[in-house]
Formats: structure tokens, C-alpha cells, sequence
């Protein structure tokens, strides 16, 4: 089958169009891969939505707009609308992920919104693009059960998870049937071979904060916490990166695509961004992944693997000299990053009650409603106010889910 029809959710947004713009680039020089988007999502924005399809050679087949305000005011007579399929509510964005049309799903919608959709994508056997980490956070036993059975891929698109995947080689996937230890391997890895991982190293940029004092970030305002100072990216995970509950969530994240503990992962601070992350082997060597800071390069590679395209990434100068730093991340100005080795060690509900705790936080501090501070402080405390299962269902973690939002209001309307 030489077709690659992508369905691209989230679009509209920061991955999305990254996305749009590495399909463009693979459609024009790899004609022979018959890329094409498929498909597009976007939540409310019907004109943006257009104006991303507009923009590719071969317009996507289907549109989907997800909110259910969308839906609901949605009539289909909108000028824009009547030249595609257009498909409404968040149902739409299940069906195109089960879609036989659809080979792979490029998981690019912010947060826990992303979680049904990408669990469609696995369990209907996909290639999956994930940049949506929070899937992996809420439900991380869940996808490798579900991959297991359904022989999906996933293939890591955060940009840290990308640079283990790659630093690990190729006879190790992210297949549940292939754990990244290499101790059970598919029929076309050389398990034999596959060498230890110790340690996975993930490399953390240090946010907009990383120089300032605990005194100084207390007092942060939505408009410091957006300035990141080496990444553009949306708004949640802007924030994240400043509270560094980003690495957190990464951590969990690498604990179950990787299937390591979280003990065998480390952070450091590399302010430079080129350094994307590191694999420390059992004889002791390290692997690292570098190329500049720019989202489509592992994209792209999620896109193609196992093949390396020429890419619209531009090279590292070969002609400028680097210094390339790396720090221990500091746990007292950042009490995120800890929460993110709890929760990873946790297992069970932990990570659906921080995730949702978190993003609740987010939404709040961007309103102008709660301190910088009170991010992390509100997660623990919900976190510690939950009672901790270990197998939970999908059902009960979406209800800890909304739980863990309803109390952060709690705490912080008293
Ligand atoms: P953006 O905020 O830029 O885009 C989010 C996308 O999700 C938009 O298309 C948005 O639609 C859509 N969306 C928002 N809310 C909902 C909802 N409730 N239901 C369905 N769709 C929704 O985010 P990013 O592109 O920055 O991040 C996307 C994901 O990728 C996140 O999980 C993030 O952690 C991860 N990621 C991002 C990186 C980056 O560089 N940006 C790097 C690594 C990972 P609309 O435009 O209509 O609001
Ligand atoms: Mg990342």
C-alpha cells in the first residue's frame, strides 16, 4: 500500500500547522509517497480551519470542527463549509481516526480533549504522530494494552521523546510487543542485539524562568510565563514549560511509551535547545539526539519512519561555534518536576488526577485568577487529596478527571 492519507487533529494550532507544512514538503519531494492530508481538525474556527486546507496542493477530503457550540450553530451552509465535507462535535473526530481512509493520525489537539480521538487512532490499528503527551499522562497502561492488540505504531512527536526513539536505533520501537529494554522483541528486531538502555536522559530548555529567583516567579504574570525563550508553541504548554510541569508530564510520558521506570530517568537543563534528549546505555555510553529547535524535523520523522527524508529543518551551522550546557534541574523553584517522578512512579490514577488538576490550574492562571505558584502547590494538593487505585478503568480515570478540576475550583474559591 503506497498511499499516506494523514488526518491531522488539531490543525489549527501550533503542531497542526507544522504538520500542514511538513505534509507540503514530503507531498512535493517524495512524490512517490503519495502524501496527502486527508483530513483536518480544528475546535471552533471555521475560517482558519479553511484558510490551513487552502493552503495544501491536495485540499483534505474532510474538515472537522469540534467543539459542540460549533456543532450546534453549525447549519452546513456556510459559503467556506459547502466546498468540503465538513464534519461536526467531538464524534467526528473519532470516526476519521477510525476512518479506513485514514493510515495515519497525527494526534496534535491540546490536552485531555486529545485522549478519545488518539485512543481511537491506536485501537484502530494507526500509525500515530503523537504530539498530544497528555494521552500517554492519562492513560499510558491503557495505549500499550490497546497497541499490543492492535498492532498500531506509535511514534513519539514531542521533540524529547523523539530523540529517545531515535537514540535507541532502530531495533528498538515503541511497540508494546518490543520494550525498550529489548528483553522481548518482534520478529524483525534483532532482539539479541538490542542494547540496554540505563537511563533516559530528557533535556529540559528551563522555561522563561530558568534565571529567576523563587521571590521572582511567585510574582510571574501570564504575559512572562508566555515568553518562551527558545520554542513557539500554544498556550498550555507555554505555561507548562514555565512551571516545567511540561518535563513533568514528559517524564510520564517516556515512562510508558519507553516502559522504563521512573527511576531510570533523569532531567537536565540544556537552556540551548539542541540537545533534544539522551539514552545512557548499560556499558555506560550516551547517545544524543541534536538538531535546531524546530517541531518538524520530528514530525516528519514520525511521518516517515523508518526513513529519513531531506527535511525543511535547516542543519546545525557547521561554520558557528556552540556551547552546549547541561545543569541538573533544580526541584525547590520548580516543585512540578517532582510531582512528575511521583506520578510516574505512581502509576494507576495518578496521572489522570494531575493532568486534569493541571490543566484546570492553567486555565485559571491565564485568567488572571491564581498565582504562578499556585499551579504546582494546587496539583499536589489534589493529588494528595485523591484516594490512589492502581488499575483503574478508562471510565473511572475521566471521572477523576473531572473531579480533579472541580476540586482545584474548590481550593482556590475558598
Ligand atoms: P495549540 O494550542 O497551538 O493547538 C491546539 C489544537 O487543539 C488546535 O487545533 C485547537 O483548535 C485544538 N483544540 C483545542 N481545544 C480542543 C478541544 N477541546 N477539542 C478538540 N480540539 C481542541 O497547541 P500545540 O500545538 O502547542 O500543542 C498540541 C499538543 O502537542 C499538546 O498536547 C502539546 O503538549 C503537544 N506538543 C506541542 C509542542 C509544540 O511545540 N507546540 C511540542 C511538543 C508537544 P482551535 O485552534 O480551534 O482552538
Ligand atoms: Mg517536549
Amino acid at each position: 500500500l503506497n498511499r499516506n492519507h494523514v488526518a491531522v487533529l488539531g490543525a489549527t494550532g501550533s503542531i497542526g500547522t507544522a504538520t500542514a507544512d511538513v505534509l507540503q514538503h514530503l507531498a512535493k519531494t517524495d512524490p512517490d509517497g503519495n502524501w496527502r492530508m486527508w483530513a483536518a481538525s480544528g475546535h471552533q474556527n471555521l475560517p482558519e480551519l479553511t484558510k490551513i486546507a487552502a493552503q495544501m496542493d491536495s485540499p483534505p477530503q474532510r474538515l472537522i470542527l469540534s467543539s459542540p457550540e460549533a456543532a450546534k450553530s453549525f447549519d452546513g451552509t456556510d459559503a467556506l463549509a459547502s466546498k468540503y465535507d465538513v464534519g461536526v462535535g467531538t464524534n467526528a473526530l473519532v470516526d476519521v481516526a477510525m476512518s479506513p481512509e485514514v493510515d495515519t493520525v497525527v494526534a496534535a489537539i491540546v490536552g485531555r480533549a486529545g485522549l478519545e480521538s488518539t485512543l481511537a487512532a491506536i485501537d484502530a490499528g494507526k500509525r500515530v504522530g503523537l504530539a498530544n503527551k497528555e494521552t500517554m499522562v492519562v492513560a499510558g497502561p491503557l495505549v500499550r494494552q490497546m497497541m499490543a492488540k492492535s498492532g498500531s505504531e506509535l511514534l513519539p512527536v514531542d521533540s524529547e521523546h523523539s530523540a529517545i526513539f531515535q537514540c535507541l536505533g532502530n531495533w528498538a520501537s515503541t511497540r508494546a510487543d518490543t520494550r525498550a529494554d529489548g528483553t522481548s522483541g518482534d520478529s524483525d528486531a534483532p532482539a539479541n542485539h538490542a542494547p540496554k538502555p540505563r537511563k533516559l536522559i530528557l533535556t529540559a530548555s528551563g522555561g522563561p524562568f530558568r534565571e529567576w529567583s523563587s521571590d521572582r516567579i511567585a510574582d510571574a504574570s501570564p504575559a512572562d510565563a508566555l515568553a518562551h525563550p527558545t520554542w513557539e508553541m500554544g498556550r498550555k504548554i507555554s505555561i507548562d514549560s514555565a512551571t516545567m510541569m511540561n518535563k513533568a508530564l514528559e517524564i510520564i510520558e517516556a515512562r510508558w511509551l519507553f516502559d522504563l521506570p521512573a527511576d531510570a530517568i533523569e532531567v537536565f537543563v540544556h537552556p540551548q535547545s539542541i540537545i533534544h534528549s539522551m539514552v545512557e546505555f548499560d556499558d555506560g555510553s550516551v547517545i544524543a539526539q541534536m538538531s535546531p529547535p524546530d517541531m518538524r524535523l520530528p514530525i516528519q520523522f514520525a511521518l516517515t519512519y523508518p526513513r529519513r527524508l531531506p527535511s525543511q529543518s535547516p542543519p546545525l551551522c557547521r561554520k558557528q561555534s556552540y556551547d552546549l550546557t547541561l545543569e541538573p534541574a533544580d526541584h525547590g523553584r520548580f516543585p512540578a518536576l517532582s510531582l512528575g517522578f511521583e506520578v510516574a512512579k505512581a502509576g494507576g490514577t495518578a496521572g489522570a488526577v494531575l493532568n486534569a488538576a493541571n490543566e484546570r490550574a492553567v486555565g485559571l492562571f491565564l485568567d488572571g485568577k491564581i498565582r504562578f505558584t499556585d499551579i504546582a502547590a494546587g496539583c499536589r494538593d489534589v493529588l494528595e487529596n485523591h484516594t490512589h487505585e492502581e488499575n483503574p478503568s478508562l471510565s473511572r480515570m475521566l471521572e477523576l478527571d473531572r473531579w480533579a478540576r472541580v476540586e482545584v475550583d474548590r481550593r482556590f474559591s475558598q
